[in-house]
């Protein structure tokens, strides 16, 4: 599980988080929805610790991880840019992660070997980002993330740079890849479509607060107030 308690985040004296409580089931695919500004990738970077909150706890597992380092947290995030190191080919890419958590030689070949089946990406593997698609560096971008088995993945917008037609595709595959692996799924995105058709739990946030929490059919059918029901165009 991951659990907030009251976390608050402001950035200057602007208040950008307003005190979020919130429990992530494990195995859960949680979508944060929420409209441009909101503070999605404030909340996400906090729980990777990428950013530190001001007041309230982080639970991840057992422990309270707001004094851990993000490599030291045992999840991974995945961004809407990849993150790709440009000057290093897929399989330097993938294998990266591994070579820092210190896993020996011939199990990060094998852990590799899989993980690029599972994406599709056998025979990319000495390629540069530079010289792929926008979806298969999505996929280094995620495989990167898969093959260091971490207890949660975070994901911020991860197809927003895709077009339409890959963007569809794309969501079929994580969606996939979640029943696959049956890790936990945090996924930020302000499309309903993908929250709706990609989550088993959506979190609709507005101004730095929780508006409403459910499966993607309570929310559509049972909006518990304006803001929830014209986000989602849940019918009147
Ligand atoms: P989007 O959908 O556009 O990505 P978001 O919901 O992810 O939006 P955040 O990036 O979390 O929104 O930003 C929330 C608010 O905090 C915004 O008003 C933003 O300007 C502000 N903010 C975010 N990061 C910083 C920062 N490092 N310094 C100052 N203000 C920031
Ligand atoms: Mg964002």
């Amino acid at each position: 599980r991951i659990i907030l308690q009251d976390i608050k985040k402001s950035f200057k004296k602007t208040a950008v988080l307003h005190g979020i409580d919130l429990e992530i089931q494990d195995g859960s695919f949680t979508v944060l929805l929420g409209p441009s500004g909101c503070g999605k990738s404030t909340l996400l970077r906090i729980i990777a610790g990428l950013e530190k909150q001001d007041a309230g706890r982080l639970i991840i597992g057992n422990e309270d991880v707001s004094g851990l380092e993000p490599q030291d947290r045992d999840i991974a995030m995945v961004f809407q840019n990849y993150a790709l190191y440009p000057h290093m080919n897929v399989r330097k890419n993938i294998e990266y992660g591994l070579k820092a958590k210190r896993v020996p030689k011939e199990e990060r070949q094998q852990r590799i070997d899989s993980v690029v089946k599972l994406v599709q990406l056998e025979d990319q593997l000495d390629k540069l980002p530079a010289q792929m698609s926008g979806g298969q560096r999505q996929r280094v971008a995620l495989a990167r993330a898969i093959v260091k088995r971490p207890r949660a993945f975070l994901m911020d917008e991860p197809l927003s740079n895709l077009d339409a037609k890959l963007r569809s595709q794309m969501r079929v595959e994580i969606a996939s890849l979640h029943k696959h692996l049956g890790t936990t799924f945090l996924y930020v995105t302000h499309d309903q479509v993908e929250a709706m058709s990609m989550g088993t739990h959506i979190v609709v946030l507005n101004g730095g607060s929780i508006m409403q929490q459910g499966t993607p059919r309570e929310i559509y059918t049972n909006p518990q107030n304006l803001f929830v029901a014209q986000f989602i165009g849940s019918p009147p």
